[in-house]
């Protein structure tokens, strides 16, 4: 039985005022869902005290050394977090982020015990010239370590043109990606069918319900409506309902 997950990326946004959100979001009783969030550094000390998980939003494949404005999976895991993001889109394309740096940042989020949450998904030109299996297939491969388990990974599908946009693909493109997802980790790690994969790109009250019901659809990775509760506490309870 997969533990649903409720995810929040925070991205570039939130001061110490913010912490009220995510207090919360933390009080809610979340129904066995399990809340995480993904805050900027400067409040994961903080944050970490709250009854949630917390993670970083992207951890530096070393462990320490000369790599100015970066961050250690050692420092976040020092902070009380549990989890990172690693492979999101905007640091595949605002930091040219490859496969390979992204399977290195996981392979250094396991050995300081952080789960990942691995991004993956498609631009709008891969899906009109229907690449998105195999763009699918690439990140999966090549992004996700060998050593990855049920335990220490979960796998964010976010189609990068649903992300902040307000687009959603329907749901049987969310159903064909899933299970295709699933399909290749099954294939891979003997314990595939117990990975958690999240659907990620424009979730909202008004769609979680729909998005939820969907098969192998295990929770969701949330940008903007994660970031106050009134919006994100009913993602939460729309997940634990289904
Ligand atoms: C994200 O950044 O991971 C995301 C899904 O953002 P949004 O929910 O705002 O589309």
């Amino acid at each position: 039985m997969r533990r649903k997950l409720a995810a929040g990326n925070w991205k570039m946004n939130g001061l110490a005022a913010a912490m009220t959100q995510a207090a919360a979001i933390a009080a809610h009783d979340a129904n066995g869902v399990d809340v995480l969030i993904c805050p900027p550094t400067t409040l994961l000390t903080q944050m970490a005290n709250l009854p949630m998980s917390v993670g970083g939003q992207d951890c530096h494949a070393n462990t320490s050394g000369a790599h100015t404005g970066d961050i250690s999976a050692d420092q976040l895991a020092d902070t009380g977090a549990t989890y990172t993001l690693t492979g999101h889109s905007e640091r595949r394309t605002d930091h040219a982020e490859t496969d390979t740096m992204i399977n290195a940042k996981t392979t250094a989020a396991y050995a300081a015990n952080l789960s990942a949450v691995v991004c993956i998904g498609e631009t709008l030109s891969e899906r009109e010239t229907n690449k998105t299996l195999t763009v699918i297939d690439n990140q999966l491969a090549y992004s996700v370590p060998d050593t990855a388990t049920a335990a220490n990974t979960v796998i964010a599908y976010e189609p990068v043109w649903a992300i902040g946009t307000g687009k959603v693909p329907t749901n049987d493109q969310i159903a064909q990606v899933h299970a295709h997802i699933r399909a290749r980790l099954t294939k891979r790690f003997t314990d595939g069918t117990d990975f958690r994969i999240l659907y990620g790109g424009s979730v909202k009250a008004s769609n979680a319900t729909e998005i939820f019901a969907i098969p192998d659809v295990d929770g969701a990775l949330v940008g903007g409506a994660s970031l106050n509760a009134a919006n994100f506490i009913p993602i939460i309870t729309a997940l634990a309902a289904s």
